[in-house]
């Protein structure tokens, strides 16, 4: 990709030329955590972490924690480990929460100044007096309260002698604006609910327009970057802070991109819990969750998730990224970095018939061809191997280049071997094949039959010492090219794939014994796997994604 600069740095550019401080850029990730984060996440952080990389300025995470009713603890936890997991660390970790007496200070001056007042009608009825985009609403029958009067019942919204619902706090902006979110927004709202950091200090909590914009300046954020449904929020943002800003402090500046949409699959956290709630997944951190901790699992490394916003773009236009991109670039990335092993799925066994029947050495193989100082390892190689039962046909026509009859291939790193014969069960399965070696073609030896070209390679195990391993699966989790789209839980659950997930058991290499669990591995032939877990009873990998794109038509 080119080097040209994004539209958002363009606009922090024109800032700087127009004499903003350098040093007084500052940016923040603003997630609330009432879920896992998600890909489309990876976006919103990408933006900031990379913006400040570029700029040298400081990032606040800052948990959005305002609705004390969906947030929680282990999100907060797991939002922690995600960012750090894609490499980036905040210069601050705030809490909305922690403003909550400056907010309500503020709240205050707002109704002394007349601008804001308590409206004690039901919030259907409010929302009747909303009017539509294209009618204006109605004032309330409490706009015209008296300071004093607003004072005496915000007081006791705070003291917790309402109940929830009896009244609300109002901006008193237009309620014939054609901005609807400007008619005289509720700012405050009473809720006995225990905060997870406030616990019961308080009974009314901010709402989020509110919260967001005051944050950013108490943090003295230079540019607010959000998505583009937050436009029409801008206005409000900012008639809150022609109301706050004092004179020497940095104005922040609310400035929208579009959101990233990819195809297949959906990036809302509360349809993402939906998935999880109704068992259709495992968890927030099922491998075939578009979460960060599901991408994870599934052996997505974070640079390829980052070069997959970064191709993505940053635009001003919403648009759908196909899924196939976030495919490609983790295969770009585990070719580069991950090492090749053996492993065979569908095991069909040979027998070399004239190899020694206690005979075990030793081939040499490459860790990773793309890398040359990944060194090479050690293969046992003996008289029976596995090799994939699809790799074998007993007849076949010339266009087949794997094992038949009477013709020869090469074991992978190893030596060229020609099958004889064909084994059966009583059920006419295949039993075993048996097949011949060339001695002298070992790979790597020198010699002349070393040197042969044979048509095809395959991978293999040596039956002997290879280790048992659990391999899963995995298919998109929706057939459907865009279940954003689906506008019921039923039209969801309609579009999502009854076989995105398989396991079996598969004979492996025993260098892979000593794996790490997070290693990722390319299969040859296989695809690229990451080991999921590895205990003295049980090593289980995980697809990430084949080697080609099995989705072009
Ligand atoms: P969701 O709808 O999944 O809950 P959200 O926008 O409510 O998403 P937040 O936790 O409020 O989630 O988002 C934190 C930040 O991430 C916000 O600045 C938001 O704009 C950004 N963000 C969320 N989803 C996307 C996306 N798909 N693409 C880019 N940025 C996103
Ligand atoms: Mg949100």
């Amino acid at each position: 990709m080119n080097d040209s600069k994004n539209f958002i740095e363009n606009i922090i550019d024109e800032d700087l030329s127009l004499g903003f401080n350098k040093r007084l850029l500052k940016f923040r990730f603003p997630p609330e955590p009432n879920g896992f984060l998600h890909i489309g996440h990876v976006k919103a952080i990408w933006v900031n972490f990379s913006l400040a990389k570029k700029y040298f300025s400081p990032v606040v995470l800052r948990f959005d924690d305002t609705n004390p009713e969906k947030e929680e603890q282990k999100y907060i936890d797991s939002i922690k480990e995600d960012v750090s997991w894609l490499g980036y660390s905040w210069s601050e970790e705030r809490y909305a929460s922690d403003y909550f007496d400056q907010l309500h200070v503020w709240a205050k001056e707002l109704i002394k100044k007349n601008l804001a007042y308590v409206d004690s009608q039901a919030s259907e009825e409010i929302a009747k007096q909303k009017g539509t985009p294209t009618t204006p609403g109605t004032n309330s029958p409490y706009r015209k309260r008296t300071i004093e009067e607003n004072q005496i019942l915000f007081d006791k919204m705070t003291s917790g002698v309402f109940n929830e619902g009896e009244h609300v706090l109002r901006a008193k902006i237009d309620m014939g604006s054609a901005n609807m979110l400007m008619r005289d927004p509720v700012i405050y709202r009473v809720l006995k609910k225990p905060h997870p950091r406030t616990k019961n200090e308080w009974c009314v909590y901010p709402m989020y327009d509110w919260a967001h914009g005051q944050s950013d300046y108490i943090e003295q954020i230079s540019h607010s970057l959000c998505t583009l449904e937050f436009k029409p929020h801008r206005e409000l943002y900012d008639w809150f802070l022609d109301n706050l800003v004092q004179k020497n402090k940095v104005r922040p500046k609310q400035r929208e991109f579009a959101r990233l949409n990819l195809s297949h699959t959906i990036t809302s956290k509360r349809k993402l819990m939906f998935l999880v709630k109704k068992g259709i997944v495992s968890g927030w951190d099922d491998p075939r969750m578009p979460t960060i901790s599901g991408l994870r699992r599934r052996g997505y490394p974070p640079s390829a998730l980052k070069e997959f916003v970064r191709l993505a773009g940053v635009a001003k236009r919403e648009n759908i990224i196909e899924a196939s991109l976030l495919e490609f670039c983790a295969r770009e990335e585990l070719n580069k970095s991950s090492n090749r092993v053996m492993v065979v799925i569908n095991p069909l066994k040979l027998t070399i018939t004239n190899y020694p029947d206690d005979k075990q050495e030793s081939v040499f193989s490459e860790n990773n061809p793309e890398n040359p100082s990944s060194g090479v390892r050690e293969i046992p190689f003996s008289k029976e191997i596995y090799i994939e039962q699809e790799d074998f046909k007993a007849e076949a026509n010339r266009k087949f280049f794997r094992l038949t009859i009477g013709k020869e291939v090469r074991l992978k790193s190893a030596y060229i071997i020609k099958a004889t014969s064909v084994v059966y069960n009583k059920d006419n399965s295949i039993k075993e094949v048996l097949c011949t070696y060339d001695p002298k073609s070992r790979s790597g030896s020198g010699t002349e039959e070393s040197q042969r070209k044979v048509k095809g390679t395959l991978h293999w195990v040596s039956k002997k010492t290879a280790i048992k391993v659990q391999v899963n699966q995995y298919d998109r989790l929706f057939e459907h090219p865009s279940p954003a789209d689906a506008q019921s839980e039923e039209e969801l659950m309609s579009m999502i794939n009854p076989n995105s997930s398989t396991t079996c058991f598969a004979y492996a290499e025993p260098s892979l014994s000593k794996a790490q669990v997070g290693q990722k591995f390319q299969f040859q032939r296989l695809g690229y796997f990451v080991v999921d877990n590895n205990t003295p009873s049980k090593i289980v990998f995980n697809k990430t994604v084949g080697l080609r794109d099995n989705w072009k038509k």
